[in-house]
């Protein structure tokens, strides 16, 4: 068995995970990533949204960390390519949030009233001026909140570059599943893989939906379970048939620079089951169509799934685990990981480093501490 020493080790290499690293590598700890590959990593998934008013129905701490996380996203974006030297950018002209009853329509104007006074700059569209936008819209589109600044990025570049520029800094990225953890008084002095021990002064859980297995080696409830997305790509085209990401609560199309549309993306609670299933790609070519009629005629290019880390009350857990001195945890970002990867980061690596407070609707404490 190998032996290692790392100051701080974390355990997960998705989006949150690395974005730790990558905010802790500018102090001069050693710093180690470890992670086990395991199918179904959500980062790699993802549509790569950023966000905030798409997801959250009212005011509140998530939507604070949400618009939080987005200022962050273009220097983060920035240092992260500089650093890796690969071509990460955020994309399109933004997001069309889009109503076909008058239900809907009558909810994204209830909705526009207090999201008005976030700041964002957002405008509400009828179907015609929604379809001058974007001509290959559906004619049954009969509203649309108009938000420039909620674009996106691809998610698996952004992986790609997080993990260069992390190991530019410095940062080790080890493959391995942990195993287990070795403890003294309350601190974690080691975690085992199957074929090394690395001794560390500080963990931290980045496990995504693998999360509990670590909480349950500590004795603490970290109520987290996957979510399962199924996600597909459709074409690419010649002509982008469309420039905006399109959302609906039951289906959105974000176009990717290559032509392709990615249409997510179902929710399913299945286990670890990293299936795709025939009913999961049928309803998202459905929902797709009835926002983009024409994209009928598109291949289906590829289809995978991903589990999104779904704490039990839908919000994240960010900080120390109740009951240890030297362990800390960031997990449960259920459908919004890759829009707060940028703020969980940077209050992480500052609570790790300073002690500096975090707020306290993601205190890990609040579902109880021991099992
Ligand atoms: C279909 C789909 C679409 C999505 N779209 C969006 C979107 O548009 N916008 C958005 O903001 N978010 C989106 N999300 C959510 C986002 O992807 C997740 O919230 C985020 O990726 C979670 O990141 P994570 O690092 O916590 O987990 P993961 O990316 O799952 O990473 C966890 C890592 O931990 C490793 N690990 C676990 N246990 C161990 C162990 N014992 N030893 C070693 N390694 C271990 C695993 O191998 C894994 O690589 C989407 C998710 C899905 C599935």
């Amino acid at each position: 068995m190998t032996e290692r020493h790392s100051e701080i080790l974390v355990i997960g290499g998705g989006v949150i995970g690395l974005s730790i690293a990558w905010h802790l590598s500018r102090s001069s700890h050693s710093i180690t990533v470890m992670d086990s590959s395991e199918p179904g990593q959500a980062s790699q998934a993802a549509a790569g949204m950023l966000a905030p008013l798409a997801e959250a129905s009212a005011p509140g701490p998530f939507l604070d960390l949400a618009l939080a996380s987005l200022r962050r996203y273009p220097e983060f974006v920035e240092g992260v390519r500089d650093a890796s030297g690969l071509a990460l950018e955020i994309c399109g002209p933004g997001m069309l949030r889009v109503a076909r009853t008058s239900e809907e329509a009558a909810a994204l104007d209830r909705a526009l009233e207090w999201q008005i006074a976030l700041g964002l700059p957002l405008e509400r569209l009828s179907g015609e001026e929604v379809r001058r936008l974007e001509p290959a819209a559906a004619q049954s589109i009969l509203a649309a909140t108009h938000s420039p600044q909620e674009r996106h990025i691809e998610p698996r570049l952004l992986i790609a570059a997080l993990s260069a520029a992390c190991r530019r800094r410095g940062v080790e990225q080890i493959s391995g599943k942990v195993i287990g953890l070795e403890s003294e008084a309350e601190q974690v002095v080691a975690v085992r893989t199957d074929t090394a021990r690395f001794s560390c002064r500080t963990l931290v859980i980045a496990g995504g939906a693998w999360s509990d297995v670590s909480a349950q080696w500590l004795g603490v409830n970290i109520p987290v379970t996957p979510l399962r997305g199924q996600i597909l790509a459709l074409g690419p085209s010649a002509n982008p048939l469309l420039q905006h990401t399109l959302y609906t609560h039951g289906a959105y199309l974000v176009p990717r620079r290559d032509g392709r549309i990615v249409v997510g993306a179902t929710e399913e609670s299945v286990g670890l089951d990293t299936s795709t299933t025939a009913h999961g790609i049928a309803a998202l070519r459905t929902g797709a169509e009835s926002l983009v009629p024409t994209l009928t005629d598109q291949p289906l290019q590829s289809a995978w799934t991903g589990l999104r880390p779904l704490s039990a009350d839908a919000l994240p857990l960010l900080g120390r685990v109740p009951g240890w001195g030297n362990v800390h945890v960031a997990t449960g970002h259920g459908r919004n990981g890759i829009l707060l990867a940028p703020i969980t980061g940077s209050l992480m690596a500052s609570s790790i480093l300073t002690d500096a407070p975090l707020p306290n609707a993601f205190d890990p404490a609040r579902f109880g501490g021991a099992l």
